[in-house]
């Protein structure tokens, strides 16, 4: 398997930037929830590409995403997609 983008929900929810959703290359692999506040990764749809992190990181300067080893993610495996949230 291999590293996977996650979200620091509380970081990002301090923000509401929505700036990584509009460069991740993959479609519907990250997004914005609006009950949660904050951006989430699709785990199933990550590529692994770290584009979202130099966002989050470099211009954005909010530091709320880094790269995981897949089998140590905290929601290893929520899944969510636009409207529907499975936990
Ligand atoms: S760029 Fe960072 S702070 Fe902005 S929505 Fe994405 S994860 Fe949240
Ligand atoms: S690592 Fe790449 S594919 Fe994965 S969420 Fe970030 S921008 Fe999208």
């Amino acid at each position: 398997m291999y590293y996977i983008a996650e979200v620091d929900k509380d970081k990002c929810a301090e923000t509401n930037c929505h700036l990584c959703t509009t460069y991740c290359p993959e479609a519907n692999c990250i997004n914005y929830s609006e009950e949660d506040k904050s951006a989430y990764v699709s785990v199933d749809r990550c590529k692994s590409c770290e584009i979202c992190v130099y966002i989050c990181r470099d211009v954005a300067k909010h530091n709320a995403i880094q790269m995981k080893w897949i089998d140590n993610l905290e929601d290893r495996f929520v899944i969510k997609r636009v409207g529907v949230v499975q936990r």
